[in-house]
């Protein structure tokens, strides 16, 4: 997430400033010529491909908007929580990588990929918020912001979609910012207040010393992630079929 890694072609395509096929014959040309490196290439055209994917799944599918492709997800126990909503929204939920994704979004209308993940996970699964909640956040704030794809990849995230992620996959948001950002670069960009911490510190800040100015500046985690795990795959086993 630290690093300007991936195409941003997304805006574009959903805008229809350039097509999927054109992307499609661009990268083979590009492999074909060693213009790209075949894994980078192959990778790159395989994001094309769940895009195509989550097109397809919603051209024959329309009730997804609103509803979950397996039905079995539309009786569960969502909770109502506004100030753990609004916690989200606002990058203040005590965790810096779900927080810097957040802070992100709203300052520049993206987010890397394997951050809308994690910050989605979170939402859902540690918070127990209707994925519905989440997707309506981001279609008003993504500059990408594409029907198909948005519900696609939020129902992926819920478990409630077409060959959607397992129930309990559950990211852990203090391994997933160690793996990802462990230089913490991204975190500091976007939460300046930990700027000062140590890196072992940095996803968890509420292990900083109690009297250095970050760990009382930003909130402490609003959900323990052990509890909300285990309350998580509680509420998950209770659907029927999983
Ligand atoms: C919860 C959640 C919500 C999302 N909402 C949207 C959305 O509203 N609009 C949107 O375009 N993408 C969405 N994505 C998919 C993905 O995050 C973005 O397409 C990607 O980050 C855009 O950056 P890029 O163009 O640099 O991607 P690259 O990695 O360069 O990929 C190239 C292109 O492939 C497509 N693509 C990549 N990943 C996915 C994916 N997982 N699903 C569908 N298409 C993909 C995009 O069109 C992208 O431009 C969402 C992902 C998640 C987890």
């Amino acid at each position: 997430p630290g690093v300007a890694g991936t195409s941003r072609l997304s805006p574009h395509l959903h805008f229809g400033e350039i097509g999927p096929r054109q992307v499609w014959v661009a990268a083979q040309g590009a492999m074909a010529m060693g213009e790209a490196p075949h894994a980078e290439a192959r990778r790159f055209l395989s994001e094309v491909g769940w895009r195509e994917f989550n097109h397809t799944i919603l051209f024959h599918n329309p009730q997804i908007q609103t509803q979950s492709f397996r039905p079995e997800f539309d009786g569960f126990g969502w909770r109502r929580d506004d100030a753990a909503f609004k916690a989200w929204t606002q990058g203040r939920t005590g965790y810096p990588i779900v927080d810097a994704g957040m802070r992100e979004l709203w300052t520049t209308g993206f987010m890397h990929n394997r951050v809308r993940m994690i910050v989605a996970s979170f939402l859902i699964k540690h918070l127990l918020i209707d994925w519905r909640q989440g997707e309506a956040w981001f279609w008003d704030t993504l500059v990408d912001a594409d029907l198909a794809s948005n519900v696609g990849n939020w129902q992926w995230v819920a478990g409630s979609g077409a060959d959607a992620a397992p129930y309990f996959r559950i990211f852990n948001p203090i391994t997933q910012g160690e793996k990802f950002d462990p230089r913490g670069v991204y975190v500091r960009r976007w939460v300046p207040e930990l700027a000062s911490l140590s890196d072992s510190v940095l996803h968890q800040p509420w292990m900083a010393h109690p009297s250095s100015p970050s760990a009382r500046s930003y909130p402490r985690p609003i959900v323990e992630h052990g509890a909300a795990r285990t309350r998580a795959l509680e509420a998950y086993k209770s659907l029927k079929g999983n």
